[in-house]
């Protein structure tokens, strides 16, 4: 955790980044928080809406011209991320650093009752559409002299729980294939993948998912960012197959 981190405005200068889920919670504000340290983002998600928001925020704060890239998990193709591979190629040909932040909370109720077709989707969005998108970007991350890839988890990929199912599984499955794939890639040196838990923080997911609790209790995404800046940029160069969290636990 480095939530005491103090990154320098420069510190993603010239870094071209991608961001899923980049129009709400979480991933809007590392779509801000990158752009605001030097960083072209490339904004994904599902809402084009939203990420125009970002987009023009990103713009009113005087970042760099991000570039936004409308995509859904749910149905997404090989053949959409390869699009999307070769589209990026040609107007940045390498990435920097890629967030896999979108996600999926499905539903919290006893494994019994848990509906196969939501837990596809869960799984889907969360874990099989980034890795298969990963596949699909791994020659433009390698083509970086220092690329850093960020799995979302969660308290609840570490330690299951109960009641969690679809979500809490497709957490685990990140964890193990950031270590999988850490193992592959060691040898380049360039490329570092790692997981990293926001922990609790105030979202629209996290309201969701504890509807009785006060908001005003947990922590803002703008405050988790310092960790989020930490291992996307190169002061974390060196830690692979790593997992972080964002913050302290609850004391
Ligand atoms: P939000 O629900 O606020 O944001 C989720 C983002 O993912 C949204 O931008 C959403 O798009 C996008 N998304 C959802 N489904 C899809 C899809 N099918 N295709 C493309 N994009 C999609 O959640 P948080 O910001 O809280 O969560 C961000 C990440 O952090 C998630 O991976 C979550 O599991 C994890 N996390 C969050 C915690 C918390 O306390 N908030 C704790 C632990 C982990 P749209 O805006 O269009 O809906």
């Amino acid at each position: 955790c480095k939530i005491d981190y103090r990154p320098s405005v420069e510190l993603l200068a010239g870094r071209v980044i991608l961001v899923t889920g980049a129009g709400d919670g979480i991933g809007r504000a590392a779509a801000l928080a990158y752009a605001g340290h030097g960083a072209t983002v490339i904004l994904l998600g599902r809402t084009i809406a939203k990420l125009e928001k970002v987009y023009d925020e990103i713009e009113a704060a005087g970042g760099p011209q991000p570039a936004i890239f409308p995509l859904n998990f749910e149905g997404a193709t090989l053949k959409d991320f390869q699009d999307m591979a070769d589209t990026l190629d040609k107007e940045f040909g390498r990435l920097d650093g890629l967030l896999h932040n979108a996600g999926l909370l499905g539903r919290i109720t006893p494994f019994e009752q848990y509906n196969p077709e939501l837990w596809e989707q869960v799984m889907q969005v969360n874990f099989n559409g980034p890795i298969w998108m990963t596949q699909a970007l791994l020659p433009l991350l390698k083509a970086s002299k220092d690329a850093s890839v960020i799995f979302t988890s969660s308290s609840v990929g570490r330690k299951g729980r109960a009641y969690w199912g679809g979500y809490a599984v497709s957490k685990f499955a990140t964890e193990g294939f950031v270590e999988v794939l850490a193992e592959e890639l060691e040898h380049l040196g360039t490329l570092r993948i790692n997981s990293l838990n926001p922990g609790a923080t105030r979202t629209q997911m996290r309201k969701t998912a504890y509807p009785a609790e006060d908001p005003d209790k947990l922590r803002t995404p703008d405050e988790i960012m310092p960790t989020y800046l930490w291992l996307m940029g190169p002061d974390s160069c060196g830690h692979n197959g790593e997992r972080f969290d964002a913050q302290p636990p609850k004391s």
